[in-house]
């Protein structure tokens, strides 16, 4: 990766030489310290590394079965197996650019490497072994909650089930109904009175599940769940752990202070995660929401509009690409579709973005407004420093693609402004050609571009500018 820093030179002409490559055992000549240890994290870096490829490659020949318009399969003398050829069409690569292949780092999402990701890898925990509670230190509650979730889920609350696993010789059946024994679940949800609490608190009715998941799926399920599963104003993800806490406490109380039991507790409760979750949550509760009108918006005179968009299959992996031309009049002058194979929405969003500017520099256009409603896409295409080896062959090609453009704005835009690129982008994910250009719009686009030229608009909920100085 930088085999042209002085240091690279240094150990290269130090340690690599035919004395060496050709030494019976190599370990016993001299070494440095640093050498040593760049020879212990060998076996780490051939695991981590990965070859993306360029365009002029001396071994692969990427440019032999490659064409504008995606991988030429006919190209390649033999037949690739579907899975394996999905994931080989996904693959980025330069067309514009003349980019040489690169080593890149498996270790991280963006294929840069970092030290951190090879610890990680070096140091690898099996599967087996790691703590599935990782989220208890990213929910919003109490960092004492936090805790006593963290003891639920190793095991390590002081109810019966657990002091007698650990050798203690008491009654095992829970002290309040004496029915059962007093396992965590039993004490935190099951006992017949804990249960009409939670009844009380209303998530019942949408949690088919509740009452039968094991302790950590239900811990897991109900502190993670989504915000906008609300229980009388407040979310349930709020709620929940303070539930928790509350019922344990009385529990402690009436067990150990012979209290009676709170019958208020279900109030209690609610009114506890009320105020965290008006005073003490995150300062995003506090940023006000507004409904903004959303519409696609026709160029300026004398401008073309090009909107792409990526489409993504979560259950089956697969993505697909597309996007569409249209002038200041709102006619159609171009678009086209992609099957982008084996891919994230990001990649596929890359791929639209490049077959869209490669398409208005073969039609010569001069003046080009780029609509997509990728942020992290835009993002990265306003910043010099952005470095992500795995989208690079595609990303070079799109910022080279652009500045053969002799006016070219991008601009981010919500995606219920992009619906007709949205719609064609699930087109292309699920087409089994390539790649498709349209010189005229599908007919099932038609009702989109229709609406869009009516100016029919979609509301969404946005953050209020003003509230966030
Ligand atoms: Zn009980």
């Amino acid at each position: 990766m930088e085999s042209n820093a002085m240091w690279a030179k240094v150990l290269k002409l130090k340690y690599g030489t035919r004395q060496r490559i050709n030494a019976r055992d190599e370990s016993k000549l001299p070494r440095s310290p640093i050498w040593r240890g760049l020879k212990k994290g060998e076996q780490v870096f051939k695991e981590g590394m990965k070859w993306i490829p360029g365009h002029d490659t001396s071994n692969l020949k990427v440019k032999d079965v490659i064409s504008p318009h995606g991988w030429l399969w006919s190209a390649i003398p033999f037949v690739l197996p579907p899975e394996i050829k999905e994931s080989i069409q996904a693959v980025p690569f330069p067309i514009a650019a003349r980019n040489v292949d690169k080593l890149a780092w498996k270790g991280s999402p963006k294929c840069v490497f970092s030290s951190k990701g090879a610890y990680r890898l070096a140091t690898q925990p099996s599967k087996a072994n790691v703590f599935p509670g990782v989220w208890i230190w990213k929910i919003c509650t109490l960092p004492k909650i936090q805790m006593f979730i963290w003891k639920c889920m190793h095991n390590s609350v002081g109810v019966r089930a657990c002091l007698v696993e650990r050798g203690l010789h008491i009654p095992l059946d829970c002290p309040l109904c004496h029915t059962e024994p007093e396992t965590i679940s039993h004490a935190l949800r099951d006992c017949k009175f804990v249960k009409p609490i939670w009844q009380q608190l209303g998530q019942i009715r949408g949690n088919q599940g509740f009452y039968s998941q094991g302790i950590k799926d239900w811990l897991a399920s109900n502190a993670k769940a989504k915000a906008s599963c609300i229980a009388d104003g407040v979310p349930w993800n709020i709620v929940f752990p303070f539930a928790l806490w509350l019922i344990w406490n009385q529990r402690n109380q009436v067990v150990f202070n012979q209290k009676s039991p709170n019958p208020c507790l279900t109030k209690l409760i609610k009114m506890q995660a009320t105020e965290f979750f008006l005073c003490i949550n995150c300062p995003k509760g506090n940023r006000r929401m507004v409904i903004r009108q959303i519409r696609w918006e026709k160029p300026a005179s004398g401008w073309l509009k090009l909107n792409t968009d990526g489409s993504f299959d979560d259950l089956l992996g697969n993505a697909g690409g597309s996007g569409l031309i249209r002038n200041e009049q709102e006619d159609w002058v171009a678009g086209y579709t992609r099957k982008v194979g084996k891919a994230n929405s990001f990649v596929a969003e890359a791929w639209a973005l490049r077959d869209g500017l490669m398409l208005c520099n073969q039609m010569n256009l001069s003046n080009v407004i780029v609509e997509l409603d990728a942020k992290a896409l835009v993002d990265a295409l306003n910043n010099p420093d952005f470095n992500n080896s795995v989208i690079s062959p595609l990303f070079d090609d799109c910022k080279q693609l652009a500045a053969q453009i002799p006016q070219i704005v991008f601009r981010h835009i919500y995606h219920e402004a992009n619906s007709c690129a949205n719609q064609l982008a699930n087109v292309g994910r699920l087409q089994s050609l390539d790649f498709i250009l349209y010189t005229v719009p599908p007919v099932d686009l038609v009702p989109f571009i229709v609406a869009d030229s009516q100016g029919l608009y979609s509301e969404r909920l946005c953050l209020d500018s003003l509230s966030s100085c």
